[in-house]
């Protein structure tokens, strides 16, 4: 159900407006300060925001900038609803990013048919940007989602004291599986590599995308290097499990190749360097065979399968 969070001073005005809305099945939530409307929203799920600007203490206008400008609250649609009927107030609603702005007194069933336009949009809006993160193919993040959820793992590792893994995986000889047995084979292979690999990234923290190709990326906190390294081998032996005819110098079936490191990161550590080096492990992990894990802890050891 959409959530809508009510802020203004009056309670007589909250009332109405949820008396108005309620019928359209949605949960409304109030609040009558601006302060406190504040602190409501950035704790976030909400599909709209329905703001009254004269306000005693910080008024709406400012609490619009507030919103615009936090990540959790940034594309939240905001309706203005104020006395000011004033076109240089409302002219300055919509430029601080306001989505509309009604003045009272309104008619109910114009709020509701606003209320509802807003919403819809705000589904679509956030269905397009699902989409926008996901992967065509697979079904899994892209690297696009990679890009934009790898530093926030990152920083939670810093900020818990995490030991943080990172990996990059990629299919052997998949050119020769190609040539072989054709590139629309070769498409489901990759799916179905990741509908395996990705089944073992269930926590919230976990993050599987498709890098490219036939690369996979993965990040997870928690593990200490060699549980991160023995639970890696799992996944390359689930890979191997599925037994998809392969016909190449390393194994019958279709394998993957697994480089990772793990450290527990402190500030001024760079993420990019630790992706740079997982890299240099799967190309070790080429190198001394494939269809192997090679791991990296932080001062130079190593584990190595095989
Ligand atoms: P290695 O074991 O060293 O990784 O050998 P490889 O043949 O897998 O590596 P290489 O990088 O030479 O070739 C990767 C191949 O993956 C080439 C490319 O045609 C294929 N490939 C990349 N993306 C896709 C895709 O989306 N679909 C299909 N079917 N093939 C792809
Ligand atoms: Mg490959
Ligand atoms: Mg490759």
């Amino acid at each position: 159900m959409d959530r809508i969070l009510v802020i203004d001073d009056s309670s007589v005005q909250t009332g109405f407006l949820c008396s108005i809305l309620k019928a359209d099945d949605y949960e409304l939530t109030t609040c009558h300060t601006a302060e406190e409307g504040l602190r409501a929203a950035k704790e976030g799920g909400w599909s709209l925001i329905l703001l009254d600007v004269v306000m005693p203490g910080m008024d709406g206008f400012m609490l619009l900038q507030e919103l615009k400008g936090a990540e959790v609250t940034r594309h939240v649609p905001v309706i203005l609803i104020t006395s000011l009927a004033d076109a240089q107030y409302e002219e300055r609603g919509l430029v601080l990013g306001a989505v509309d702005y009604v003045t009272k007194p309104f008619k109910p069933a114009i709020i509701k048919a606003r209320v509802n336009t807003h919403i819809q949009l705000y589904r679509y809006q956030m269905q397009f940007m699902e989409q926008a993160m996901v992967d065509g193919l697979t079904g899994v993040a892209n690297r696009r989602r990679y890009e934009e959820e790898s530093e926030a793992r990152w920083r939670e590792a810093i900020r818990f004291g995490l030991p943080f893994s990172i990996c990059m995986f990629d299919i052997d000889k998949f050119k020769a599986y190609n040539d072989t047995f054709g590139h629309q084979a070769g498409d489901k292979v990759i799916a179905a590599v990741a509908k395996t690999a990705s089944s073992f990234f269930q926590r919230s923290t976990d993050l599987f995308a498709r890098y490219g190709g036939e690369e996979f990326v993965a990040v997870f906190l928690g593990p200490q290097a060699e549980s991160a390294f023995e639970f890696m081998k799992s996944i390359r032996q689930a890979v191997e499990d599925l037994h998809i005819q392969h016909n190449s110098p390393v194994c019958p079936w279709v394998t993957v190749s697994v480089g990772g490191v793990t450290i527990t990161p402190r500030l001024g550590d760079n993420l990019d360097t630790y992706l740079k080096l997982a890299d240099t492990m799967l190309y070790d992990a080429k190198r001394f065979g494939r269809n192997m894990v090679v791991w990296a802890g932080r001062s130079g050891e190593q584990w190595r399968e095989k």
